[in-house]
């Protein structure tokens, strides 16, 4: 094997930085994307919930009229009957036939009001359950709007960022061919270990950029000399200067 001339670490650390830099630009691509389909996602599973919960409602109004309906016919009913006994009155031959067709009376009145009343303690609840699906309906107005919005959004997102994206991959491979295996290797490493995906770090007033813990004055100076790959003893990560941004 030839023996490969020495790049300057100088150089090294300026394809490394430039790396991350494109490295973060995907990530933050990734991450806009990341979070929209979840969104629209949750989004369509709450108007399912939602038009579930319509129907219902729809159902439970359209059988309360129903019921409301039957206490109504059963107070006409109880109605017809005390008109009926009173006639029965009327013509009655003896007082014990007349008592006895007054309490008939006193309780088809009785059954009178009693239906009233169901039907209208009914009619309480089924104006709340027509309040219920209003709210749910308006409620579906704006979830399908808030949808709509969403999903041209990401839409956007992805048409917008395709090319981008591709572009920015591009160039990142390009980069890696300039830094040799083992730093790429421990580049990816430092990466995958942590969240924001940052290997590549600045110090940022005295400190690490990616931890920030206090860097010694001596070892920020070692790091503006460009002379070796400095690590953070705290996170690991790799640390540079801003100088090398360019
Ligand atoms: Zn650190």
């Amino acid at each position: 094997m030839a023996v490969q001339k020495e790049i300057p670490v100088e150089e090294k650390l300026h394809a490394l930085f430039t790396l991350q830099q494109i490295d973060a630009k995907i990530n933050e691509i990734k991450t806009i994307r990341g979070e929209l389909p979840m969104e629209v996602r949750d989004l369509e599973d709450e108007l399912e919930g939602l038009k579930t919960r319509i129907a219902h409602l729809e159902q439970d109004l359209a059988d309360a009229e129903q019921v409301i309906a039957n206490y109504k016919a059963a107070k006409k009913e109880a109605e017809a009957q005390v008109k009926k006994y009173e006639k029965q009155q009327d013509n009655v031959k003896n007082n014990r036939e007349f008592d006895a067709l007054s309490k008939e009376i006193e309780m088809a009145k009785l059954e009178s009001q009693l239906n009233e009343k169901r039907a209208k303690d009914y009619v309480e609840t089924v104006s709340a359950k027509q309040t219920a699906l209003e709210e749910a309906q308006k409620n579906i107005k704006d979830k399908e709007k808030f949808l709509k919005t969403k999903k041209s959004e990401l839409d956007n997102v992805i048409s917008e960022t395709e090319s981008e994206e591709f572009e920015l991959n591009e160039q990142a491979n390009e980069a890696r061919k300039s830094i040799e295996e083992r730093l790429l290797m421990g580049y990816d490493k430092i990466r995958r270990n942590y969240k924001n995906g940052l290997a590549v770090v600045t110090i940022q007033r005295d400190a690490c950029g990616g931890c920030f813990n206090r860097i010694p004055p001596q070892r920020q100076i070692e790091i503006r000399q460009h002379r070796k790959v400095i690590l953070c003893e705290h996170c690991g990560r790799i640390l540079v200067d801003e100088s090398l941004a360019q």
